[in-house]
This record gives structure tokens, sequence and C-alpha cells, in this order.
């Protein structure tokens, strides 16, 4: 919310519904989950408010936006952070990741970048795929 005043956004109503919603949430949703989760919750928002304010969020890079062949999933940015994909649920979720400084040194060694920032994506399955 300070972000969306340091950029001069507007903060409606149904865009504060929105961003304690994601900031709630430690797993990344879809724009109509997050429309069911509101709507659930008692808060007046509609189908079209809810698409709007999560394509102006993200355009500003408020809020992280991924793409998934079956849609787009929202969460909230915090810090850098790494993301375990999960095949069967279709679910992503948040976590945080330590490399070790010697795998960090060795890459940069070879790349001749000096490393700031990474994440790490991860893929498997929360029941074993049969
Ligand atoms: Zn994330």
């Amino acid at each position: 919310m300070n972000r969306c005043q340091t950029l001069g956004m507007r903060l409606s109503r149904q865009r504060r519904y929105v961003l304690e919603l994601l900031w709630q949430a430690d797993e990344h949703l879809s724009a109509r989950e997050i429309y069911n989760r509101l709507t659930q919750a008692g808060k007046e928002i509609g189908h079209t408010s809810v698409y709007q304010n999560l394509e102006a969020l993200s355009s500003c890079g408020i809020i992280e936006c991924v793409e998934r062949c079956d849609g787009r999933l929202y969460g909230n940015i915090s810090d850098a952070h790494s993301h375990v994909n999960c095949l069967d649920t279709q679910q992503i979720i948040d976590v945080r990741v330590e490399l070790p400084a010697d795998l960090i040194a060795r890459i940069e060694e070879e790349t001749g970048v000096k490393i700031t920032e990474y994440r790490v994506d991860f893929y498997g399955y929360r029941n074993s795929p049969q």
C-alpha cells in the first residue's frame, strides 16, 4: 500500500481488498480464486474490478504475476523469493532459498557477472506420480 501511494496510485477499497488478500496468502492465486475468496469473505467486489486491479498492480510491479499455460497466477512481492511449482495441484508456493556462497562464487566466476539476486524454480509432485 505504501508503494502504491509512492507511485501515486489510487488506493480504492477494492484495491485494498486485493492487496490484503495477496499479502495474507503464501501461495499464488488466479484472478478467479481471488474473486471467490473475497466474495466468500463478504467483500463487495466485481469480477471486472478484480481483473483491472490485478492488471494495474502487476504492471507497476507491486504484485507478482506468473504466466502459466492455463492462465496467470498472482502473488505478493515482499523480497526476492523462489517458487516451488506443484505439478499435480498447479500450486505455486513461495519459499526463501539461500544458495551456498561457493556455488554463487562459481557462477560469478563462470559468467563474469556479479550476482545480486536470484530465484530458483522447483518442480515436483505433492502426490507421487503413478
Ligand atoms: Zn512468488
